[in-house]
């Protein structure tokens, strides 16, 4: 934390401008000794000067500096940045030089660590930043800005304060235990307050899982034998003939992706290769692979063939997906029907790829599978990781087990333990508590120059 340092923040590559970024103590004095036009120190907080960077005596280019003074700033150092031309020659030149005149480069994401440990940001913000870079999609955007925002931190700041209330409450019951009217009163009181705590977080928890597709997207898996139309059913939903589509089984041999959005949500679509015993090595290693995408994925697609009697493959397909997010399309509806289908199979559409039909059905389909049309009325506000989601959890149980302990008239100093075992747990989802392993493990996922 004493180290200056220095990193650049844009995409390295030809651009119109670059951002090499410096924070320390030492940042103005550094920036000063390659900015020859101005005295930095003198100049005030947050404002924005032109002129030259030069090693040495040699001119590296022609750029504005931007001083922000501590405290307010991202890191809660003071900050300098090099609006630089972009590309990779000058970018890398002028950071060379800043780490010659004292600066030390950055870690991923040294800056946002720094923001944190100077309480510029909680752990559940800075979490947010690489969401927020990361993000795919429009309603990912929505949740990292939201989180980034701090409304969800206040959340489990609100939990928080609830819990130390609780806790004084049970203070005052131990210190004056002669007052039976009193600790009567109170009892009930923690009691219901309790079971109200715990039911908001299991509320917050179940809506946290509901809502990773959001971040996350739907991995969506098409299935089905050779040459019932998934490369078409996949070239349909996103638009553009990205899979071949032949009528020579076995085509598709490896897999084929293509995403789309579905109200902002992203759904990541992969076409397999047709599930079938096969002699071919290449097919049959698309043919593995196809079967343990369909464990990972969050839906699967099955395609029948509407023209053709069900086979073998088909029943092994059906059965190996009837526990995962499944929707069944009978393609090639336009030819006569030949298939049947048992009566309990659910989530089906008919679909022709020689037109649209059913395409819209499809995509509907996912939409109500995936509540989407209910998580993108909601205010955002959720646990985006499994850590979150864990300690959440954590605390959760510490709630269900602080209201055991009142109903079977434990101690109460047992019911403080669990009440300050959920309080510690929800304190660390924002970073109240912290060990070096997690923040190393957090910012080692963050690109440099954040
Ligand atoms: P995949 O092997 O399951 O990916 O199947 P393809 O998408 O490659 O399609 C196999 C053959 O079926 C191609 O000749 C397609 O033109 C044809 N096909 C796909 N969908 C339909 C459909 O809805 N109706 C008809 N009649 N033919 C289709």
């Amino acid at each position: 934390m004493e180290d200056t340092i220095a990193a650049i923040s844009t995409a390295l590559g030809v651009g119109a401008i670059s951002i090499v970024r410096l924070s320390g103590d030492n940042a103005i004095e550094i920036a000063n000794k390659v900015f020859k036009e101005k005295n930095l120190a003198e100049v005030e907080s947050h404002t924005i000067h032109y002129g030259h960077i030069y090693d040495d005596n040699e001119l590296i280019d022609e750029v504005l500096v931007s001083v922000m003074k501590s405290p307010k700033t991202y890191t809660g150092e003071d900050v300098v940045e090099i609006n630089c031309h972009g590309g990779i020659i000058t970018t890398n030149r002028i950071l060379e030089t800043l780490l010659n005149n004292g600066a030390r480069l950055a870690e991923p994401g040294e800056f946002t660590k720094r923001a944190f440990l100077n309480g510029k940001k909680d752990l559940m913000e800075s979490e947010a930043v690489i969401d927020i870079i990361n993000s795919k999609s429009e309603a990912a955007r929505k949740v990292a800005i939201t989180t980034i925002s701090g409304k969800t931190s206040k959340l489990i700041h609100n939990f928080r304060k609830r819990l130390k209330d609780l806790l004084s409450q049970i203070e005052v019951n131990i210190d004056y235990p002669e007052y039976y009217d009193i600790e009567v009163v109170t009892e009930e009181k923690i009691r219901k307050e309790i079971t109200e705590m715990k039911k908001e977080l299991q509320y917050l928890i179940k809506e946290s899982e509901n809502s990773y597709v959001l971040k996350n997207g739907i991995k969506t898996v098409i299935v089905g034998r050779p040459n019932v139309g998934k490369s078409s059913i996949l070239n349909k939903l996103i638009g553009q003939d990205k899979a071949i589509v032949t009528d020579i089984e076995g085509t598709t041999r490896d897999v084929i992706e293509g995403e789309i959005y579905l109200d902002g949500i992203l759904l990541n679509i992969i076409d397999t290769a047709g599930i079938r015993k096969s002699n071919d090595i290449v097919e049959q290693l698309g043919v593995s692979k196809s079967l343990s995408m369909i464990n990972e994925a969050d839906l699967v697609i099955v395609v029948l063939n509407n023209n053709e009697e069900l086979t073998k493959y088909d029943e092994e397909i059906l059965e190996k997906t009837k526990s995962k997010e499944r929707i069944v399309a009978i393609n090639k509806n336009d030819l006569t029907k030949n298939i049947k289908l048992n009566k309990n199979i659910e989530n089906i559409v008919y679909t022709n790829t020689n037109t649209d039909e059913g395409i819209d059905s499809l995509k509907n389909k996912i939409k109500e599978l995936f509540n989407l049309e209910k998580i993108q009325t909601k205010d955002y506000t959720y646990l985006t990781n499994s850590r979150q989601i864990s300690l959440a959890k954590e605390a959760y149980k510490c709630l269900l087990s602080a209201e055991k302990a009142l109903s079977m008239d434990l101690p109460v100093d047992m019911v403080e333990i669990d009440l300050m075992n959920a309080f510690n747990g929800l304190g660390q989802i924002i970073g109240e508590t912290y060990s070096e392993e997690i923040l190393d493990n957090l910012f080692a996922n963050f690109c440099v120059g954040k």
